[in-house]
């Protein structure tokens, strides 16, 4: 079974071909190389259906995306859907120090990651001709660190205590945090849908 993987990132790829070719060996993974389109919708739901329905329509094939990101309580839900340029730049260092300064001594520093992973299948349309979609969603909860400790991950792992843990998620391995994460969660659920529609082919 071919599904296209709609990311420029090849990192992503192999990281979900780990993940989900586990639930299905015969599963290849495709990276997609189509236009990128604007991720201009209010959850990260829309937007990774957004980026999949895109990959889908340019390919022909099932594609998977995700869209994910931080929310912090206190800040009403931000960085939310704008995780990736919060500070208005591409910035992981900048994006973190604005939600240290802007969550000041604030003592609810409650926030949980949100990935949502969308598949749309244009090879199976409904009787109005509209591809199917599924969206699975991972949450992974925590804390806000009053400063940044840790090397690793990517951008608010450093500031990001999850829940039931005493460090960042830039402290624990990879393989830690693929297993406990909002991303893992997420695609874990996916891939019981992949097996459930594909587990044959
Ligand atoms: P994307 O839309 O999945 O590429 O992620 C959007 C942004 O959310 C990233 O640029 C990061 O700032 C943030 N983010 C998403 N997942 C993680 C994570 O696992 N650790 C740290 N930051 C993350």
């Amino acid at each position: 079974m071919r599904v296209v993987v709609a990311t420029h990132n090849a990192h992503k790829v192999a990281e979900l071909q780990r993940i989900l070719g586990a639930a299905l060996p015969s599963l290849e993974l495709l990276p997609y190389d189509g236009p990128a389109p604007d991720e201009d919708g209010g959850t990260f739901a829309e937007n990774a259906l957004i980026k999949a329905r895109a990959a889908a329509a340019h390919t022909g094939l099932p594609a998977i995306a995700d869209d994910s990101g931080v929310s912090v309580d206190a800040l009403a839900g931000a960085p939310g859907v704008d995780s990736a340029h919060y500070s208005g730049e591409r910035d992981d260092t900048a994006n973190l120090r604005l939600v240290l300064s802007n969550l000041g001594d604030e003592s609810n520093r409650a926030a949980q990651f949100t990935c949502a992973a969308a598949l749309v299948d244009p090879l199976e349309v409904d009787e109005n001709g509209v591809a199917f979609e599924h969206v699975e969603l991972g949450v992974w909860p925590g804390t806000i660190a009053l400063e940044a400790a840790g090397v690793g991950g990517f951008g608010y792992d450093p500031i990001f205590i999850p829940e039931g843990l005493t460090v960042t998620s830039a402290e624990i391995s990879a393989d830690e945090k693929n297993a406990i994460s909002h991303r893992g969660r997420a695609f874990a659920a996916l891939a019981r849908v992949l097996a459930e529609r594909y587990g044959a082919q």
